[in-house]
């Protein structure tokens, strides 16, 4: 840490500021190893003020007290004002992240879409009535929560604070958001482009900084009302003890290992492709990806052809390039930690298909080839635990009934994918798997086609649903009034 003027400051009350400290930190290009920026570094003292700022913006200031399409209006300017950086935040997503320009932009323009649909559902999230009488009226109202902390995951930086902050804003809450210290930069300049739009001073700070010091302290402030959290399912959960105490509202976005089911009867060449981009899509460093795949034993050996020539397809390398398929992984760290499931389950017994270590051709960056594990188990390490990294472990399953037991024999519970052509029994499927959101025939991409879905977890995925007029409740208390008219 230096104490330069940061090439991105923080976003506090309205302000771009360096740290009360001046500390920065680095952020690299996983793709080069080479410095993209240098970030302002919030500590506690910076967290502090922007709490501050949020509490008398929202206790005093107009944002919650504007009328519903108007708050829609602002949101809209900040989906219009995403759209004119587009290029300078689709270039950035990749440079910081590592995935490739086409995903960048699919998702930068997903975030403005999320943006616009939280802007038209401002003014149409309705109470109820409940009928109890001819002499008494009975209604609810949807209060915003107040403060607001938001914490960002590292792999779709401006996608994941679009979820978050656009549905809370639509409510009329003052947010603190916290993106990941890999990828805070679009995150900055979303709050730039809030207050562009007219979002209030105080009503959106943008705080990069470390996780562990920022989150302890959010945890335990009483001056939050929420956090609403994206990330691993040990720092959801170590977040979810720490607020404990304050009975915070907190809601959160976990970790993943879904699976993939192929019955004989689907149409196999989809099903195959559809493998490949649902394991191996953003490198595998998704909540999403579809990384245990279990084939129904009769065609394991002809899908397993189709598999290694739709993975043989999937191109590694730069991610700027137009034809690439899959970028670098997000860190040194992370390369190593993919390598040793990939070598663990090897050890155990499964089948190194193809992939596995670096990529030829490749010698800087955090590159890993996509790699097929087969002739493994639903027990083995690689089969049970989130890699986060291109690996796709292949299990073989004799029935509906074995392939449902094997699904759901794992702590996760965020997506599933069924492939078969049999409507009846790709719903009993669909219906027995223990999920928050599962696909027939499609790897059922949230950016592309389910943004307006609710998005989340069962078991150790999550708490509470993203996405949808869902996500209003999230940011929002119920009340309900009683009123006796009788005279
Ligand atoms: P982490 O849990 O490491 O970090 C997520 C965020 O939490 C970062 O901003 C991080 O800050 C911050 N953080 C770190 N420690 C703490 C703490 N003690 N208290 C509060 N905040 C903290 O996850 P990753 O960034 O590695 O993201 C990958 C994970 O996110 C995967 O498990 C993935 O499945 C999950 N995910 C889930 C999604 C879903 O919708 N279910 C969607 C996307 C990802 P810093 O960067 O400074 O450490």
């Amino acid at each position: 840490m230096t104490s330069t003027s940061a090439n991105y400051q923080l976003l506090i009350n309205g302000e771009l500021r360096d740290a009360e400290r001046g500390a920065i930190f680095v952020v690299d290009d996983p793709a080069t190893e080479s410095v993209v920026a240098e970030v302002a570094c919030a500590s506690v003292s910076d967290l502090e003020a922007a709490v501050s700022a949020a509490r008398v913006a929202f206790d005093q200031g107009p944002w919650p007290r504007l009328a519903p399409f108007a708050r829609g209006r602002v949101l809209q300017a900040i989906a219009d004002g995403i759209r004119t950086r587009f290029d300078e935040l689709a270039q950035l997503e990749t440079r910081c992240g590592g995935k490739t320009l086409a995903n960048s932009r699919n998702e930068v323009d997903a975030s403005a879409r999320v943006f616009e649909y939280y802007a038209g559902s401002a003014d149409k999230f309705f109470g109820d009535t409940i009928p109890m009488g001819a002499d008494v009226l009975d209604f609810t109202l949807r209060e915003p929560i107040g403060v607001v902390a938001q914490i960002t995951p590292w792999n779709f930086p401006l996608l994941a604070a679009s979820w978050k902050t656009a549905p809370a804003l639509a409510c009329g809450c003052a947010i603190i958001l916290k993106p990941a210290s890999y990828t805070p930069i679009t995150s900055l300049i979303l709050g730039q482009i809030a207050l562009a739009a007219g979002i209030p001073p105080g009503v959106f700070n943008v705080l990069p900084g470390p996780g562990g010091e920022l989150g302890n302290k959010i945890a335990r402030h009483p001056m939050i009302n929420k956090i609403a959290f994206t990330g691993e399912t040990r720092t959801g959960a170590e977040l979810l003890k720490q607020s404990a105490d304050d009975i915070k509202r907190v809601s959160l976005e976990l970790g993943g290992k879904s699976p993939n089911i192929v019955f004989a009867d689907a149409d196999l060449d989809k099903a195959a492709s559809a493998a490949v981009s649902g394991a191996f899509g953003n490198a595998g460093q998704s909540c999403s990806a579809r990384t245990r795949l279990f084939v129904e034993r009769g065609i394991l050996e002809t899908f397993t052809k189709r598999l290694i020539n739709s993975t043989a397809q999937f191109r590694v390398g730069d991610p700027m390039a137009h034809d690439t398929s899959m970028g670098p992984l997000i860190s040194s760290s992370s390369w190593h930690t993919v390598n040793d499931y990939v070598e663990g389950a090897v050890a155990e017994g499964a089948d190194l298909l193809c992939g596995g270590g670096r990529p030829a051709g490749l010698s800087e960056g955090h590159y890993f080839s996509p790699t097929v594990l087969a002739n493994a188990n639903n027990d083995m390490r690689a089969a049970r635990e989130e890699i986060f990294g291109p690996v796709v472990v292949m299990i073989p399953f004799d029935d509906e009934t074995d392939a449902i037991a094997m699904a759901n024999d794992n702590e996760y519970g965020l997506n599933a994918s069924v492939w078969s052509r049999d409507v009846g029994k790709a719903v009993r499927v669909a219906r027995a798997l223990q999920c928050g959101m599962v696909s027939v025939n499609s790897n059922g991409s949230a950016s592309r086609y389910g943004l307006f879905a609710p998005f989340g977890g069962h078991k150790k995925s999550g708490l509470g649903r993203e996405l949808s007029m869902r996500a209003l409740e999230l940011y929002t208390e119920e009340k309900n009034i009683f009123i006796d008219h009788s005279g």
